[in-house]
């Protein structure tokens, strides 16, 4: 009788496992990546016509953390391959989220939790990665360079000067080519060793986050306890990657630690997504001043699309704080950053791209605003940019 009990306990734990691996990632993507529900948008054949020229560059997508197959239009979350097809995105940075505390949000966090640990572990990966973040670094890395394997020759993974060329080129013939690159979001998957840097770069990475949530082994974040600048380990990363020819991501640093990464480095930075606490003012945006500062030394701010960047995160609203950028800043320093399946909620996904380019002209941005805007700031970044 009591082993009947022992078997029947047992097979409804196994039947939860079962059905919380199958069911639990969806639920949790479902309940994390919104897209507000909206009438199909209205884009007039003048806005079609240029977006279908665009070379379209977003700076930031977390679609590595979820279970589904990128390579398939999927209902849920805001990117997949065939969604980038539709919105006629060029190349679409990804990142990886290793570890997030519990509570998150944009005022102050501790490091001491992890919700990562749980969605790895309910999502199926590897067990390597359930205790080490430098592993979260790698298997996501992987499964984009899986990615682009399964969709050969459609998806080019971009590193060096010569797979821009060809990304260029091979976007002539088929509009359907896109681009992937691969950007860490925190360097604390380097886990305080520096050349960690040199095997991550080595398999593909080339935008370094420093900090996320929290403070880590580099500094302070946006959102931690500290609001310190660089550590000396900090410092060793950013001259590290200097010396690769990679490219530094202030978005969620500290502003201390922006004001030190851009007194040690030459290199221009990038922010991946964020907004501009003067026309947004809100805990997840940066100071006009520290923004101007970012805009001396060369870097590019790629606008976010939701509501702690962009307040009114509608099309027009988003349009409305990307021309607060170009008047703060400069035409030149400003692009896109989604931060799309970065458990945020949005207006469009990235299939419904267009209906940010008819958002521009509308309020009357120029085509060359536009073309700037929408990709060919970062095509100039990047062609100086990459390694040869
Ligand atoms: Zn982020």
């Amino acid at each position: 009788m009591i082993k009947k009990v022992l078997l029947g306990a047992l097979a409804l734990l196994i039947t939860l496992a079962v059905l919380g691996r199958v069911l639990l990632p969806g639920l949790l993507e479902n309940a994390m990546n919104v897209v507000d529900e909206h009438a199909p948008y209205a884009v007039s054949a003048e806005a079609q016509r240029l977006h279908d020229a665009l070379f379209i560059v977003d700076l930031h997508s977390d679609s590595l953390l979820w279970d589904r197959d990128l390579g398939e239009q999927s209902s849920r979350g805001q990117v997949d391959l065939p969604r980038l097809r539709q919105g006629n995105v060029a190349i679409q940075v990804f990142s990886a989220t290793t570890k997030s505390p519990s509570g998150q949000n944009y005022d102050s966090n501790e490091a001491g939790t992890d919700t990562i640990t749980p969605l790895a572990i309910v999502s199926g990966w590897p067990s390597s990665t359930w205790g080490s973040l430098f592993a979260r670094a790698q298997y996501q890395l992987d499964k984009l360079l899986e990615l682009v394997d399964d969709n050969q020759p459609q998806l080019i993974f971009i590193r060096r000067k010569a797979d821009l060329e060809a990304l260029l080129a091979a976007r002539q013939s088929d509009r359907a080519v896109v681009g992937a690159m691969y950007l860490i979001e925190g360097a604390h998957p380097l886990e305080g060793d520096v050349d960690k840097l040199d095997t991550l770069q080595a398999q593909g990475l080339q935008f370094v986050g420093l900090t996320h949530f929290f403070d880590n082994e580099l500094g302070g974040s946006l959102h931690g306890i500290s609001g310190e600048g660089l550590t000396a380990f900090g410092r060793s990363v950013v001259e590290r990657a200097d010396q690769l020819n990679m490219t530094i991501d202030i978005a969620h640093a500290s502003p201390q630690m922006v004001r030190d990464v851009l007194a040690l480095t030459s290199r221009p930075v990038i922010l991946s997504h964020g907004g501009f606490k003067g026309h947004c003012d809100s805990a997840r945006n940066l100071d006009d001043e520290l923004m101007l500062q970012v805009a001396d030394a060369g870097g590019i701010i790629g606008v976010g699309y939701w509501d702690a960047t962009a307040c009114d995160y509608s099309p027009a609203g988003i349009a409305k704080s990307i021309r607060y950028g170009i008047e703060l800043m400069g035409l030149e320093h400003i692009a896109l950053g989604s931060d799309y399946d970065g458990a945020v909620t949005t207006s469009l996904d990235t299939s419904e791209l267009a209906a940010l380019t008819q958002a521009m002209l509308d309020e009357d941005f120029t085509e060359a605003e536009i073309r700037a805007v929408m990709g060919g700031n970062m095509l100039r970044f990047l062609r100086e940019q990459l390694p040869d």
